[in-house]
């Protein structure tokens, strides 16, 4: 499959990984919409489109569990954003969770 991120979670291109676990890998996004801005993605190709089974639904549980851990690690927790784009919102069907926070002044409304 030609996917870029499971390219990214066998390590088959780089990425700045930041966390990972047997599930999931979370690592910088390329091109940042806010200071810290991550993404955590299934090892398994998942798509919103799936049906989702009992494992699947633990992943998707560890994406946001492992954001929250990289959230306080970062000391973003007070204020960030845990983002899905799900269907003609995204550009890769892919599922990932956006981890966006860092401002130093105000928190954007909307950025992404
Ligand atoms: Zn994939």
């Amino acid at each position: 499959m030609d996917c870029i991120f499971c390219k990214i979670a066998k390590k088959e291109l780089p990425a700045d990984i930041i966390y990972e676990n047997d599930d999931i890998v979370g690592f910088k996004n390329i091109n940042p919409e806010s200071p810290t801005h991550l993404l955590f993605i299934p090892k398994k190709h998942l798509e919103w489109k799936d049906n989702f089974n009992h494992n699947d639904l633990l992943i998707l549980a560890s994406l946001i569990n492992g954001a929250k851990i990289v959230a306080q690690e970062k000391n973003i927790l007070n204020a960030c954003k845990l983002i899905f784009n799900i269907g003609q919102t995204g550009h890769i069907d892919h599922i990932h969770l956006h981890l966006l926070g860092g401002w130093t002044k105000s928190v954007p409304k909307y950025n992404i």
